[in-house]
């Protein structure tokens, strides 16, 4: 069975995207930020994974740490015996203006969503350039695509996977390995609820479907992009937004 790796899979997008693709028949690892309240988190979702007959097993690894994403790859690949597919979705806000904003707000940002999506790709695309395939989709926003006021840390970083994104496709088209990205709106996950009334009012404004979206939304999307059905797809960023940006 084809193995997918997920990280920051223990709630919201990362939950819903490995529940699909273990639907799909992927076997599923799912990756967590090392905490117990994460690990019981992640440990629910490997279960309602396993419930599609599929095998799920959780692995702790903070993102932003090169060292524990190398052997996160490793010990998934020891685990499974392949890696066929990786989604780079851990992520974090820290959201203020940019005159307020802190160092360690950019840095900490900065380390969590975009060097992570490096640490990741780093040990697990030699792993499929020895198999001669693979699929990796990349966690953008369309913070990263427009930009933001209030997020000028979360938009560089969403930015650079884009950028990141098209680099690793022109490198390793020729090995059979496609690489894509997403780039949400609001989506309803734990990580918006933080946003306050008047902010999601000022977003849903812009939204021309006149909702927000749900986190299906953007794993039917990831499955797509993981299936032989985008088999000719490489390099792209797919806006997943309602109309947000028309
Ligand atoms: P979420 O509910 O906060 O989930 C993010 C997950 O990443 C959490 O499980 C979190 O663990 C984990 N994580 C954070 N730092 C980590 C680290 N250093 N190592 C490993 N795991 C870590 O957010 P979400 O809305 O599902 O977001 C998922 C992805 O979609 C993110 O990349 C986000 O930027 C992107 N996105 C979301 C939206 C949206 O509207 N929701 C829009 C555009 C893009 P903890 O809970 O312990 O922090």
């Amino acid at each position: 069975m084809a193995v997918a790796l997920i990280t920051g899979a223990s709630q919201g997008i990362g939950a819903c995207i490995a529940k699909r693709l273990a639907k799909d028949g992927w076997d599923i690892a799912i990756n967590h930020y090392p905490s117990d309240g994460d690990k019981a988190k992640a440990e629910g979702v490997a279960e309602e994974c396993r419930a599609s007959g599929v095998r799920a097993e959780i692995f702790a690894a903070d993102v932003s740490s090169f060292d524990q994403c190398a052997e996160l790859v490793k010990s998934v690949k020891d685990a499974f015996g392949s890696l066929d597919a990786l989604v780079n979705n851990a992520g974090i806000t820290k959201d203020t203006l940019l005159t307020l904003m802190t160092e360690e707000q950019y840095d900490s940002v900065i380390a969590v969503n975009q060097k992570s999506v490096f640490n990741m790709m780093k040990p697990t695309i030699k792993i499929m350039m020895k198999q001669k395939h693979g699929a990796v989709v990349n966690m953008a926003s369309v913070a990263g695509l427009y930009g933001n006021p209030g997020q000028f840390n979360y938009s560089a970083s969403k930015a650079a996977i884009i950028g990141m994104t098209m680099s690793a496709a022109k490198e390793v088209g020729a090995r059979n390995i496609r690489v894509n990205a997403v780039a949400p709106g609001l989506i309803k996950t734990p990580m918006t609820d933080k946003l306050t009334d008047e902010q999601k009012a000022k977003i849903f404004d812009q939204i021309a479907l006149k909702r927000f979206g749900e986190v299906e939304e953007i794993a039917s999307v990831v499955s797509f992009l993981l299936s032989d059905n985008a088999s000719y797809i490489t390099g792209q960023t797919i806006e997943i937004s309602g109309g947000l940006s028309m």
